[in-house]
């Protein structure tokens, strides 16, 4: 029997590819692990800590204060942009001290991204590139001595600029796949490897002098004494391979930043390979590796930016325009925007406290941080569009006065890169999540890979046991309705464990049931920002009914993804779907909740407060808009209005 079930587990199992194999064993489990499994102590939550830091507010303030107003790149890079950055080590922040850096803690970084990007998004991708996956990060956990002694010091000063290239025409999202190939030779003695390479989109390529590549590389004639053939990451300086042509640039939606191609034919020295050459063929390891807790940090910290930023200035601005001889704040329709406008902030804000709390505590949560990617670059889009109509025709006219337009065009850059959120919401963050996060799935997968049975017995054994205790406490559990939001909350995390058991019975076809695959990472998604608002709500305590509210309309979107999941799940599954589930109660938010949440911004001093450190007010539309609301003297705030509600005007 027990050989018959590993024979028959062993054609559930997907066929899982060496790169993709090498995807699930990076990074490491975190709060995904409770979630899966059930249950989250949030005891846990004590242990974590978001420590501020003084560069945060001094340093980035100068930042801010000379680089608001700057374009970065338009056909070349603004040379006072990189002055002050260098001036104040803005490449450096995730460089170690023993090689000149900042060495900041991740909260910090984030924190800096998202006040930069509170002025500039072209400034917050600049800064972002250089302290997040790339020659730094790859230098720091994977380079030779030499090479960390060589280039360390010179990326934390800005002598170099580091910029990585990994796709290119024919490999997108589909990264390894037909990516350049490069052939090891041996010229003149030397062993070099010769490619071609032909990258695009590469964010700051047009400036940049040390460029990381990506490669796969062949041995045809058997030349490697170590390493083995495969994907590979090398460090080119630009002035030692002057072939290399960076010459050409894109235009990513007018934002503002250099981006652009890495073209030429080139014969790599071995010593360029980061690590040396016995790393030939490590590449794919090493880039998934460090993507692991990279994602979770710097697009969520300009999704914030952004949406801080539009937050603040919206829901300001709705005050004090007026229509109809009264306040846009006023108009029901306006405060069901601006209530989504702020529970979406929320959430990205408290999502990021509590990932930061965590990779701060040294985890790598590669799971998370596929969530955080994709959830806070959506809920930013969500954010953006909606503010972007109650701005209305100033939303659309440039001008110093159009806070909105910036985000609205930078948005979709975040959504595509890193991870293009389509594919990572349909296969990564539960195909992944099931593989990694799941307590007991990961081991069966690797016993059924060894072909070792009595692993697999052993392991099979505790997810039995584990799916039917599961499977009771949802039966259980669901016998009793709650208006507790955050009994909800756990009541939904028992049904989510016992509905990643039942789902795992798809196997290897849930990689093409991509509804089902997304709709379960929705449902997993909902319960980490979830449990972020409760973390939120024990460091922070901003606002009790602000919590609530949250709290109340994300188990919403929760029972909306089990309803939809419950369409599309085969019917055996659906069987033991509605024997072991119930639909979730659905929590009214009613017209004084929604007035609340769209008041909440100036009415709160502590939700005031804790916006306002985060983003930068100085000699912008946003510290007009601030002085305004703050004002008392009626003519005074009158001609304020008029400056605030003026659009950019040009004459030929
Ligand atoms: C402004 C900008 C900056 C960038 N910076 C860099 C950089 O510095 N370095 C670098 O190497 N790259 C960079 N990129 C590249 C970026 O990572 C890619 O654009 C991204 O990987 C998506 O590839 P693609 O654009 O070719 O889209 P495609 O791969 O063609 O994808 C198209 C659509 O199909 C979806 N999709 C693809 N496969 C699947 C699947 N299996 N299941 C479901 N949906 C799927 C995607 O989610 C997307 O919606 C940048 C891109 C941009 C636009």
């Amino acid at each position: 029997m027990k050989a018959y079930i590993f024979r028959t587990a062993k054609k559930l199992l997907p066929r899982i590819s060496p790169t993709e194999m090498i995807a699930l064993r990076s990074g490491t489990v975190s709060l995904d692990r409770d979630i899966m499994s059930g249950f989250v102590d949030q005891k846990k939550f004590t242990k974590l800590h978001n420590k501020e830091h003084p560069y945060t507010y001094k340093e980035t303030d100068y930042i801010c204060q000379e680089l608001q107003n700057e374009r970065v790149f338009d056909t070349e890079i603004n040379k006072k942009v990189l002055t002050v950055l260098n001036k104040y080590k803005a490449f450096s922040y995730i460089i170690k001290k023993q090689y000149n850096g900042l060495e900041l803690p991740v909260e910090t970084q984030s924190n800096i991204l998202v006040k930069l990007t509170s002025v500039n998004p072209a400034l917050g991708v600049t800064v972002m590139v250089p302290n997040s996956l790339g020659p730094g990060e790859l230098l720091q956990n994977y380079g030779t001595e030499e090479q960390k002694n060589k280039y360390l010091p010179l990326l934390s000063t800005g002598e170099y600029i580091p910029c990585f290239g990994l796709t290119g025409p024919e490999n997108g999202s589909d990264a390894g796949g037909l990516i350049d190939t490069g052939v090891l030779k041996n010229i003149n003695g030397k062993k070099v490897i010769t490619v071609t390479l032909n990258k695009r989109y590469i964010t700051l390529a047009p400036i940049s002098n040390l460029i990381g590549v990506a490669i796969k590389v062949k041995d045809p004639d058997n030349l490697l004494l170590s390493g083995k053939e495969g994907i590979t990451v090398a460090l080119l300086e630009k002035t030692k391979y002057p072939s290399l042509d960076t010459s050409n640039f894109h235009n990513p939606l007018n934002v503002g930043f250099p981006n652009g191609t890495v073209k030429g034919t080139i014969e790599i020295d071995l010593d360029d390979i980061i690590g040396g050459p016995k790393n030939i063929g490590n590449g794919w390891k090493m880039l998934m590796e460090c993507l692991a807790a990279g994602r979770g940090v710097s697009l969520p910290a300009s999704s914030l930016g952004a949406c801080l930023a539009t937050t603040y200035g919206i829901t300001g601005y709705s005050e004090l325009r007026k229509q109809f001889n009264i306040s846009l704040s006023e108009m029901q329709g306006i405060q069901e925007k601006l209530y989504k406008i702020v529970y979406n902030t929320m959430l990205i804000d408290n999502s990021i406290r509590l990932t930061n709390a965590l990779l701060d505590n040294g985890d790598k949560p590669s799971v998370i941080s596929a969530i955080m990617k994709q959830q806070t670059t959506e809920r930013a889009k969500d954010v953006i569009i909606h503010a972007m109509d109650i701005h209305g025709g100033s939303a659309i006219c440039q001008g110093e006065n159009n806070f909105i337009s910036k985000y609205y065009q930078a948005g979709p850059v975040g959504i595509t890169v890193e991870g293009s959120n389509t594919l990572t919401r349909s296969l990564i963050i539960f195909g992944q999540g099931l593989n990694k996060s799941h307590p007991h799935i990961s081991d069966i997968v690797q016993s059924l890979q060894d072909d070792n049975l009595s692993d697999f017995n052993k392991h099979f054994s505790s997810m039995l046991a584990h799916t039917s205790k599961q499977f009771i406490k949802s039966t259980v559990n669901n016998i009793t309705k709650t208006n507790n939001k955050e009994d909800q909350l756990i009541n939904n995390t028992i049904m989510f464990s016992n509905l990643c058991n039942i789902i795992s019975l798809m196997g290897g076809s849930l990689k093409k049931e991509q509804v089902i695959s997304g709709t379960m990472a929705d449902l997993f998604s909902q319960l980490y920002m979830g449990y972020s608002v409760l973390y939120n709500k024990q460091k922070y305590n901003l606002d009790e009914r602000l919590y609530s509210i949250c709290l109340a309309e994300l188990n919403n979107e929760y029972r909306q993804s089990f309803l939809q999941l419950c369409q599309y799940v085969p019917i055996p599954l659906n069987i033991l779907i509605t024997i072991s589930c119930r639909t979730p109660i659905h929590n009214k938010i009613s017209i004084d909740d929604m007035q609340y949440m769209s008041d909440i911004v100036w009415s709160n001093t502590n939700v005031q407060q804790y916006i306002e450190k985060q983003i930068y007010t100085r000699n912008n539309i946003l510290g007009k808009i601030k002085y305004a609301m703050k004002n008392t003297d009626q003519e005074a705030r009158q001609q304020l209005i008029k400056d605030i509600t003026s659009v950019g005007e040009y004459s030929h």
